[in-house]
């Protein structure tokens, strides 16, 4: 009797909008050494500040739903254990604040002292707890009421494009993607709620003020109910326009990848329309050092869309120096600056999903190029910006690599 063999495995290749897309347009090599070949970066201090704010807006909605809890937190007694809490998940995965950013765990330093005086945002010494802070009492406040699902996966499955039975590994390739929160609201009811009530609900307002948002709610009825994609980035708002082509595109980027959740979402039987997808840039609640030095070039150049109507921050803007003590901008223009709303319509979702079919097309014919013996450096493209290749891990030994390091020594 003749047994049959077992059938060659058949793996589909996995894509995930952040990991992959975000992660490759920025270099494609440094995409190559630290995705494909697992190199975590030495000083994940980005990815920490990433993981921690996403960490506290997730475990403080928790609390803020089980609890009924009222705005605005005591930093010190709502805000500094959920810090702690997430701190501590962290380190158990190996990520590490810097020393400044932070108030250390209870376990480590009695902080019987510290008093919300202590998270002295001016002299940037404690920028994440700074930064949670506002983010939950500014836009917690009226973020919770509107959730509906929080960190919800979602994932798809597309033609792999370029698909060649002889060297293709899959005719098939699967994209997934975690959304912050989603939403879903019977939004003219919530619109009109909004003005019964009394309650101005900021995120509503922002929605009202959008003119594009405005049209496509008008084609709803009252009692339509749609979804609105929510993320939030541990980042400044990217400039509109970049003059370096060598420069990744930010606020491109980030419109795709609402506009892929969308439709990874839209997938699901459970999809309402979705209408929107909002982003809030916390870092600008308070900005670092360094964003004021972007936030400064940008504006002064015209290369952001939002802040040139405040002709006092400007001026603050413009007048402060690297070494001097943060400027007090205003409330509305740090709250303007870390809001952004991306209209979802049918054209720019497929132009989106066709930019990430051609960045899984790029992967993947580098993929092939390396399983056929190709050196790795030739294989990916290294190319990318002064200050990307400045933090980058792999600089030294990187032939494209565009800062000097002809200082660097071995120890
Ligand atoms: S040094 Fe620059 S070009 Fe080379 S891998 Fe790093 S980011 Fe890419």
């Amino acid at each position: 009797m003749k047994l049959p063999s077992r059938s060659k495995s058949y793996m589909i290749p996995e894509y995930s909008v952040t990991g992959d897309l975000l992660s490759y347009l920025t270099c494609n090599l440094q995409y190559r050494y630290q995705n494909k070949g697992t190199l975590p970066p030495s000083k994940p201090v980005q990815r920490w500040f990433g993981e921690f704010i996403h960490g506290v807006i997730e475990e403080a909605y928790i609390q803020w739903e089980q609890n009924n809890m009222h705005f605005p937190w005591d930093w010190k007694k709502d805000i500094r254990p959920i810090e702690d809490l997430i701190d501590l998940r962290l380190q158990v995965r190996g990520l590490y604040p810097f020393d400044e950013d932070l108030f250390f765990s209870i376990h480590n330093q009695s902080d019987e002292e510290l008093t919300i005086d202590d998270l002295n945002e001016h002299d940037h010494k404690k920028l994440a707890s700074a930064r949670a802070e506002k983010a939950i009492n500014i836009w917690g406040k009226d973020l919770f009421p509107l959730i509906d699902a929080s960190e919800h996966l979602i994932k798809g499955i597309r033609d792999m494009p370029n698909y060649d039975e002889n060297t293709s590994r899959s005719n098939y390739y699967g994209i997934n993607g975690v959304v912050d929160v989603s939403s879903s609201v019977k939004i003219n009811k919530t619109l009109e709620q909004s003005n019964f009530d009394n309650y101005n609900n900021r995120i509503i307002e922002y929605l009202k003020k959008d003119e594009n948002f405005q049209k496509r709610i008008a084609k709803f009825d009252k009692d339509d109910e749609y979804e609105i994609l929510i993320d939030y980035k541990g980042m400044k708002r990217p400039p509109e326009k970049v003059n370096n082509p060598k420069v990744e595109n930010k606020w491109e980027t980030h419109e795709q990848q609402i506009l892929t959740y969308s439709w990874l979402r839209s997938e699901q039987k459970s999809s309402k329309p979705i209408i929107a997808g909002i982003i809030f840039y916390l870092n600008e609640l308070v900005p670092s050092k360094e964003d004021l030095i972007l936030i400064k070039d940008e504006l002064n150049n015209g290369l952001t869309d939002i802040g040139y109507e405040y002709d006092k921050d400007i001026e603050l803007i413009n007048s402060w120096q690297e070494d001097d003590k943060a400027p007090e901008l205003s409330d509305n223009f740090k709250i303007d600056r870390s809001i952004r709303i991306i209209n979802v319509d049918e054209y720019e979702r497929e132009k989106a999903l066709l930019k990430f079919d051609s960045v899984v097309s790029n992967i993947e014919e580098s993929l092939i190029k390396e399983m056929k013996g190709c050196k790795i450096q030739d294989a990916w493209k290294g190319d990318s910006d002064e200050r990307t290749c400045s933090a980058c891990d792999f600089k030294t030994f990187c032939k494209n690599n565009s800062v000097k390091t002809k200082d660097f020594k071995i120890p």
